[in-house]
């Protein structure tokens, strides 16, 4: 483990009743590192970044950002602390243009911005990211690429440093996945920002991180440098049963 990471976990253990969801998982993300996380379905992979949020309750483990232990009572606190997360659910509202959508629930108290003050808002995370996506048209008559982008200009709200991305393909086309993955290469390239990618695409893991961490039945499995892997140990180290194939 390392003092310089920005965020760090030691020991995340998260359990459902008796179900052990995440189990004693040491974890560090580094600012300007893409570390993703795979692993099958009902891995843990969700319930892990939830708890980095806020959205779970800590049930063991110690939990550092910037060097101090945290612990975060609800998205609101991780968000201000500058931890963002983009869920595996689609969180926007369909009627809403994607300057209100960018802007929903970042004031709180207020509710929605005013129309201008909301897409002035907006237009200024757009040009920050580099993109060219209509921010006045309701968000249901955008592609499924550009809502997801919407969604990540959301998390830029509040100007995260480190950003979580919760199987961010899953719902792209084929031709989507690769200029996606090239953008999320440019931010880190260009801010300061830690990057923490989920995926199950073992292609993807290789294409876009520096680190590859892997759960497997909420166990923390494999976590290297992937210079150092291929994807006969990254797909060893998710079988549940730990043998060894290759
Ligand atoms: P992944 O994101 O890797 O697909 P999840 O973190 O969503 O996996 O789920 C890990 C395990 O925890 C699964 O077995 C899932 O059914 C269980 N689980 C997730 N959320 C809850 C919950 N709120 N209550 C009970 N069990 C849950
Ligand atoms: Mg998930």
């Amino acid at each position: 483990m390392d003092n310089q990471a920005i965020l760090r976990f030691e020991g995340a253990t998260k359990r459902f009743g008796d179900f052990v969801a995440v189990d004693h998982v040491d974890f560090e993300v580094h600012n300007k590192e893409i570390v993703s996380i795979i692993g099958e379905n009902g891995a843990g992979k969700s319930t892990f970044c939830k708890m980095l949020t806020g959205v779970y309750s800590i049930d063991d483990g110690d939990m550092y950002f910037e060097g101090k232990k945290v612990s975060y009572k609800n998205t609101t606190e991780s968000m201000k602390a500058g931890i963002s997360m983009v869920y595996q659910e689609r969180n926007l509202v369909g009627m809403l243009t994607g300057a209100q959508n960018i802007c929903l629930g970042h004031e709180p108290g207020k509710g929605i911005l005013s129309e201008q003050k909301a897409y002035e808002r907006a237009v200024e995370i757009r040009e920050r990211l580099h993109l060219k996506i209509p921010l006045d048209v309701p968000v249901e008559e955008l592609g499924a690429g550009e809502q997801q982008l919407i969604e990540i200009m959301r998390s830029f709200y509040n100007n995260p440093k480190v950003l979580i991305l919760d199987e961010p393909t899953a719902s792209l086309g084929e031709g989507e996945v690769e200029p996606f993955l090239k953008f999320i290469k440019e931010i880190r390239n260009e801010m300061d920002i830690a990057v923490i990618f989920i995926s199950h695409k073992i292609e993807e893991l290789f294409a876009i991180s520096d680190r590859i961490v892997v759960l497997t039945d909420g166990r923390n499995t494999l976590t290297d440098k992937v210079e150092n892997l291929t994807q006969v140990k990254v797909i060893t180290a998710m079988l549940r049963t730990g043998k060894s194939y290759g």
